[in-house]
């Protein structure tokens, strides 16, 4: 498969997967289980129509037309997310839909005056997942690029609005994923595409590129690290707005899934933050299985898809060109 496909995969797949998930956003597992998911639908806790989108696409789509445009340019990543957050930019119907506390905070002090790499927030409780949820452009961006090079971009894109060490590292986590996701062999079993990210982790290039703060927070992924996550039962994931929950949740829904559609509607029908680890489990399973695997149906559904294919087309042509030209 060629890595286009694969990027625009990846793009189409937070879409479908936020989409299938705003309904039912917040809804514990149990009730989950008495009715779950398996086409796009109206209404539900946001009472919006089949196929709105919500925050996880609109800041991701921001940072890709970012990259695009512009390449890796904090201000510009933060100008666009401003853009989003407080004039609608990116969004589906002219209004910003589902944006969290931490991320909230971080493009008001960017409002403020605040430099970029210290408008994140650092505290422990904020480690939700809105760094994680926005990380597939960044991930894509930085994929042939040595450690030295790619790392640092990835822990200040999770910066921007998510600063603390344990953000940090879960953006670089799942970035070493995706970058060997986009360079697999179909089929490749996902715990040795992780196992291998969790190896370059440990390697000499990484340990020097990323900052050690981040690496500290090391055993709070261990049962990714472990390779542990791919043992559980599903009542052991849990599938909360915690970054740490929420990346286990997706990878646990990729190595699960024999599909696409299996491993997303696997991730929505976990419950609690059903349209972002949804959004994560489809970046994933985009790259995984390429954008021929999303139904249809799903695609179709989403709201303004001409303006998603506009920037989902673009970033991927900037990603597969020469390096010469980015
Ligand atoms: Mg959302």
């Amino acid at each position: 498969m060629q890595i286009h496909e694969r990027i625009t995969g990846a793009l189409w797949g937070t879409a479908v997967g936020d989409a299938l998930g705003v309904p039912v956003e917040g809804v514990p597992r149990r009730e989950m289980d008495s009715a779950p998911v398996s086409a796009m639908r109206g209404g539900g806790v946001h009472g919006q129509p089949a196929g709105t989108w919500s925050d996880d696409t609109s800041m991701t789509l921001a940072g890709a037309d970012s990259l695009a445009r512009r390449g890796w340019d904090p201000l510009d990543q933060l100008e666009r997310f401003g853009r989003w957050a407080f004039d609608g930019a990116y969004t589906p119907y002219g209004v910003a839909f589902g944006l969290g506390r931490t991320t909230r905070a971080a493009l008001r002090r960017f409002r403020d005056g605040v430099p970029p790499h210290a408008c994140g927030g650092n505290d422990e409780s904020d480690n939700g997942n809105g760094a994680l949820m926005r990380a597939f452009p960044v991930a894509a961006w930085t994929r042939d690029g040595p450690p030295a090079v790619a790392v640092p971009i990835l822990e200040g894109a999770a910066a921007l609005t998510h600063r603390h060490p344990r953000s940090r590292l879960a953006t670089v986590l799942y970035g070493l994923v995706v970058h060997r996701l986009l360079g697999a062999r179909a089929g490749t079993p996902v715990p040795h595409v992780v196992g291998d990210a969790v190896a370059a982790l440990d390697g000499p290039e990484v340990r020097q590129a990323i900052s050690s703060d981040a690496l500290e927070e090391l055993p709070v992924f261990r049962r990714i690290v472990s390779g542990d996550l791919f043992r559980l039962h599903r009542d052991d994931v849990r599938s909360t707005g915690y970054v740490v929950d929420t990346l286990e949740a997706a990878l646990w829904c990729l190595a699960r899934g024999r599909s696409f559609r299996d491993a997303v509607l696997l991730a929505v029908n976990l419950g609690g933050d059903t349209d972002t680890v949804a959004a994560v489990t489809g970046a994933l399973a985009g790259a995984r299985f390429g954008s021929a695997a999303i139904p249809t149906e799903w695609v179709g559904a989403l709201a303004t898809p001409a303006r998603l294919e506009a920037i989902i087309d673009a970033f991927a042509d900037r990603v597969v060109a020469p390096s010469t030209k980015r």
